[in-house]
């Protein structure tokens, strides 16, 4: 297995805006890492750019030290999942899988071996003489995969491979991805837009966005320390809540108000926050982190309920404060009703800022995480 490298990586099609922009990312040996992001963010290309697929405009690529530029990607040893499969039609599942190694012209016993190797691991082995219009959507994905495993690459990529699962099976083929992962010990690069996705699979998460990358870390480092607004939104479902607040010091105490509602930061935001005193800034909390108060407390967010989605095992509370749509998750221990007051007590330590034109977090946090 191997390591994969992109230093200062851009790539520009033809007329067009930058698809890419100087993306540097370190994918380490063994590890499975997810890029996601918004239809568009230039993820594909960045796998495709590994792969060899696509030209690079400029920057470097590296797969185990070796630098691949202008290597083709028959030489790179990587090994390419998409998301429609590729499958021959004409030819059965056994082909399927052999047709690359007869191509290479390995040994008949060699490419037996390790398709019948493949066929065990993914619990395929029934289905070897079939043809693929004779498969469930799972087992022709299985078998994309095992078309991949033959090969025993270098590193394997993913693009988007379970879109076209309904989603019952996608949650399984995830489970099944990530247990194929710890038994084959495999580079893993996989494209998903679905942030559920890159959190239950990925060691590590790369977010990008117009060809940017936003942030690189794992799931949760993420989730609670995001960079900026558009990751804080993106990670996380239902989504973190913004709400723009006005900055004010009264008597050496620091708070915000969105409104007649008035909150007051936590003790480790407050310097922080001491240079916008006078100005606005988009207060973050998640739902979960927004439980409602009976006692209707004076610092607390006022709101009227606009929906309630009682979920069995908890509720969400879809509310309005004076300017801005939000959204709790509660226990369900309290049917709430439309047109209902509200007031919900956010918890403050877990608050993040972001600056209103950047959109860049007030606390600080870094574009990498950083690993001991
Ligand atoms: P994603 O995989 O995140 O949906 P892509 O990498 O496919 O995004 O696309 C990134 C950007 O590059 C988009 O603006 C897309 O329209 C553009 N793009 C992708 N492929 C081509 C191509 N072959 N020619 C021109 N522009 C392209």
């Amino acid at each position: 297995m191997a390591n994969v490298v992109l230093k200062n990586v851009t790539k520009i099609y033809d007329g067009s805006a930058k698809a890419v922009d100087s993306a540097n990312i370190t994918i380490e040996d063994k590890e499975f890492v997810v890029f996601v992001g918004p239809s568009g963010c230039g993820k594909s290309t960045t796998l495709r750019m590994i792969a060899g697929l696509e030209d690079i405009t400029s920057g470097e690529i590296f797969i185990d030290g070796d630098l691949v530029n202008n290597i083709p990607p028959k030489d790179r040893n990587i090994a390419m999942v998409f998301q429609n499969y590729a499958l021959y039609p004409h030819m059965s599942v056994y082909d399927n899988m052999a047709f690359g190694l007869k191509i290479r012209k390995l040994d008949k016993t060699e490419i037996d071996d390790r398709v019948r190797e493949a066929a065990k691991i993914l619990d395929i082995e029934k289905l070897l003489d079939r043809k693929p219009k004779q498969l469930s959507g799972g087992q022709r994905q299985r078998v994309a995969v095992g078309r991949a495993i033959v090969r025993n690459p270098k590193v394997f990529l993913f693009d988007e491979p379970l879109s076209n699962l309904d989603a019952k099976l996608r949650v399984q083929m995830r489970a099944e991805i990530i247990q194929l992962h710890d038994r084959l010990q495999a580079t893993i690069i996989y494209v998903t837009h679905d942030q559920v996705e890159a959190m239950t699979m990925g060691d590590r998460i790369v977010v990008m966005k117009d060809g940017i990358v936003q942030q690189i870390g794992s799931p949760l480092y993420l989730y609670n320390q995001p960079v900026n607004r558009f990751v804080a939104g993106f990670i996380g479902s239902p989504p973190m809540n913004f709400i723009k607040v006005d900055v004010v010091e009264t008597a050496g105490k620091i708070s915000i108000k969105e409104g007649p509602c008035t909150l007051f930061p936590d003790e480790k935001h407050t310097d922080l926050l001491k240079p916008y005193v006078g100005k606005q800034v988009i207060f973050g909390i998640r739902p979960e982190d927004l439980p409602y108060d009976e006692k209707n407390a004076a610092s607390s967010l006022k709101a009227v309920i606009t929906v309630s989605e009682p979920l069995g095992s908890e509720i969400h509370i879809w509310a309005k404060t004076e300017n801005t749509q939000i959204i709790s998750r509660v226990p369900p221990h309290h049917l709430f009703h439309i047109g209902e007051n509200i007031a919900f007590i956010p918890v403050m330590e877990k608050a993040r800022y972001f600056d209103v034109e950047s959109g860049l977090s007030i606390l600080p946090v870094s574009v990498v995480e950083e690993r001991g």
